[in-house]
């Protein structure tokens, strides 16, 4: 499964963030048999259209996308020279897919910062700043090997061109995702600034409802997209049952934040989207269910995802809209009025489609 790194400087409230995360974990209620390591926080991908196919469907139970967040503990100013956890650091972050970079906005006296002073835009630099020196270091480490391999064999003389072109934007501090480089290129040196970025800005009450210093933090990190959220909040609302007592006591917490939603459900959807996922629905008595596919997958590879087998034998696709669905009331409906599609092999999966595969055994 593709995960989420979580970095950021000491006392940003990763910790926090994390065990908010975890104590919403989806995996533990509905995937008993899953081992899961203790950096690894599975989140389900919150959906409102669930609910309504088990309501159609009479489904005994919902079960959401999720997506993995890995706690990558101990960024610290010097991290790519082998300061603080160094290069076991690294290694986590190479094996992350996106990274989600918690910068702290809360002010409290109480908590310390490693810089004296609470400043996310410097915050953001001295971690981007790692990551940089530490692909500097890789790129450069790696130009000799591909000098001689691309002089003996002549198709490997993009690669090398190309790192040559990393080495340059890198030393002059941009990321390479950011400089726009033929990521493809250079995909064998697992470079940091490759990886997608998501940014979570941990907030206090009043940041929260301070929309100009919010805009200001989206174009600090613009095209990536920006989460405001209060993880010592979001900890607290973590805890809480679902019994009425605990629904009605949420409602004021969020009320008091300001906000519709838990920020987490936020960044469980902004992460989901960040690694370039989309889902797709099934649904019977069983269970209603949210199926993980990258975009742009075919109907046999999205069977796949349920049974190798269902990709081997597929037919065809029955399939209707989520929408055309809920419209008609039921399958049947959707039958009748003609809303129910047979798609074949080549059929690109389109968001909120309703599927049921026909496949050979
Ligand atoms: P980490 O070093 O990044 O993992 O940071 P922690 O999660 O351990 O948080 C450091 C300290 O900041 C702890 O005392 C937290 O309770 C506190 N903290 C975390 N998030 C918030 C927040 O949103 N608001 C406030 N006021 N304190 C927070």
């Amino acid at each position: 499964a593709l995960t989420i790194g979580i970095v950021g400087l000491p006392n940003a409230g990763k910790s926090t963030l994390f065990n908010a995360l975890t104590r919403n974990d989806v995996l533990a209620a509905n995937y008993p048999f899953a081992t899961i390591e203790p950096n690894v926080g599975v989140v389900g991908v919150p959906d409102a259209r669930l609910p309504k196919l088990a309501e159609i469907f009479g489904s005994a139970r919902i079960l959401p996308a999720t997506v993995q967040f890995v706690d990558i503990a101990g960024i610290v100013r010097g991290a790519s020279e082998g300061e603080g956890m160094g290069n076991a650091f690294l290694s986590h972050i190479r094996e992350s897919d996106a990274i989600c970079q918690v910068t702290r906005v809360f002010r409290d006296e109480d908590v310390t910062h490693v810089d004296g002073k609470v400043d996310p835009s410097s915050d953001i630099e001295t971690i981007s700043t790692e990551l940089i020196l530490a692909d500097l270091q890789t790129v450069e480490n790696a130009l000799p090997r591909l000098e001689k391999e691309s002089k003996r064999d002549k198709s490997l003389a993009p690669q090398f061109a190309e790192a040559q072109k990393a080495a340059e934007v890198l030393g002059e501090g941009t990321g390479v995702f950011r400089a726009g480089l033929d990521l493809a290129l250079l995909r064998d040196l697992h470079l940091l600034s490759a990886k997608k970025q998501l940014f979570v800005f941990n907030c206090d009450a009043d940041e929260l409802a301070d929309e100009d210093l919010k805009n200001r933090m989206r174009e600090i990190v613009a095209p990536a997209e920006a989460i405001f959220l209060d993880a010592k909040g979001e900890a607290e609302l973590a805890e809480l049952g679902d019994d009425e007592e605990s629904e009605q006591l949420r409602a004021e917490m969020l009320a008091d934040m300001g906000v519709e939603e838990p920020g987490l459900d936020a960044l469980a959807r902004v992460g989901f989207d960040t690694l370039g996922l989309q889902t797709y629905l099934t649904a019977g008595p069983k269970e209603s269910r949210a199926w993980t596919i990258r975009k742009g997958a075919t109907a046999p590879e999205a069977a796949g995802v349920i049974h190798t087998d269902f990709q081997k034998g597929f037919i065809k696709a029955e399939i209707v809209s989520f929408d055309d669905l809920v419209e008609a009331g039921s399958m049947n409906a959707a039958k009748a009025a003609g809303k129910v599609r047979m798609e074949g092999k080549d059929y690109v999966m389109a968001d909120g489609d309703v599927v049921e595969f026909r496949f050979n055994v």
